[in-house]
């Protein structure tokens, strides 16, 4: 096969499949990573021949591709996860290469977002050194320097990194936690900002942040909290049902894989963002894109597409404190 060039509105990616000999070999079966059961049961029945190529130009930090594939869970701990699933590979290389303008256009309300959160973190922590895995554009990064902290970020777009390092000086390093080297003291915090369900190993994600931690070190996570009422409700059309989404947590779930890792949990709660009204009818365009283009039109005829509001999108922020080495 061809190189080929994706081309998305909002970013951009070349993806090389000349490795693939077909469509199936780009997809992979995997196992329950929270207690390794191969036991599941289909919970979302889905598809894995849609459009490839314009899925992987999904592999963002923006990215809001509705989720086609099959969402299963572990009949043994019921962890929910998405597989078959496009080969890690291939993903990662996406996420090194996507821009992403949409997301950092967002700068204000992220940032607004971010403030609320280190109020959160700073309740179990005042301050000391801070890592934010997928630090994206590093937004929480500037706001933990303002207010004294050392910041480290990892971030596997070169874009975003860049972004950030540029803008506010939070010492990103562009890769992954496989491919960055561990850093040089231990640490009192490390946040996962809407990352975890997005890893294709978060128990080994967990595991390494405990050995980078201190021993009374704490890890902060938000997640998309399928058990959560609205997101029963909705089922399948639960708007965090996502293509970039591997894994989808419930609070017994996310605190088992925590426990496993060497954590446990000192808080879980609602998770609040604040986003411009014009970015979400723009994020509503995925389930209704008539009504969500009419709004857009009218909140920009009235000026109000950059107006901030806080909204819960049935997602919860989980603070977990280091309890034993693992
Ligand atoms: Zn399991």
């Amino acid at each position: 096969m061809q190189a080929q060039a994706a081309r998305a509105t909002n970013n951009v990616v070349s993806l090389d499949y000349s490795s693939a000999t077909d469509s199936k070999s780009l997809w992979e079966e995997v196992s329950c990573n929270l207690c390794g059961s191969k036991s599941r049961k289909v919970k979302y029945q889905g598809t894995t021949d849609p459009d490839t190529e314009k899925l992987l130009s999904s592999y963002s930090a923006s990215g809001n591709f509705v989720s086609k594939e099959t969402l299963v869970e572990c009949v043994d701990c019921g962890l929910i996860y998405t597989s078959p699933r496009l080969r890690r590979d291939l993903i990662l290389k996406s996420y090194t290469e996507a821009e992403d303008p949409t997301y950092v256009s967002q700068a204000d309300g992220r940032i607004k977002s971010f403030e609320r959160c280190l109020d959160a973190v700073e309740e179990f922590k005042k301050g000391g050194s801070i890592l934010d895995i997928g630090a994206a554009a590093g937004f929480f990064l500037k706001v933990a320097k303002e207010r004294g902290w050392k910041t480290y970020g990892i971030e596997p777009s070169k874009y975003l990194s860049d972004y950030g390092n540029k803008n506010y000086g939070v010492n990103i390093t562009c890769g992954t936690l496989d491919s960055v080297p561990a850093p040089a003291e231990k640490l009192d915090c490390i946040t996962l900002w809407d990352v975890l369900e997005h890893t294709f190993d978060p128990k080994e994600v967990l595991r390494t942040c405990n050995s980078y931690l201190k021993e009374d070190g704490i890890v902060v996570i938000n997640y998309p909290n399928i058990g959560n009422l609205m997101a029963k409700m909705a089922g399948r059309n639960y708007w965090f049902i996502l293509s970039v989404h591997l894994y989808y947590f419930v609070p017994k779930t996310i605190k088992a894989m925590l426990e496993t890792a060497g954590f446990e949990v000192v808080s879980s709660k609602p998770h609040f963002q604040w986003l411009q009204l014009g970015y979400l009818t723009y994020r509503l365009e995925a389930y209704l894109p008539k009504p969500a283009k009419m709004m857009g039109k009218l909140f920009k005829s009235l000026s109000l597409d950059q107006t901030l509001i806080p909204y819960f999108a049935a997602q919860t922020r989980v603070i977990a404190r280091k309890v034993r080495s693992v």
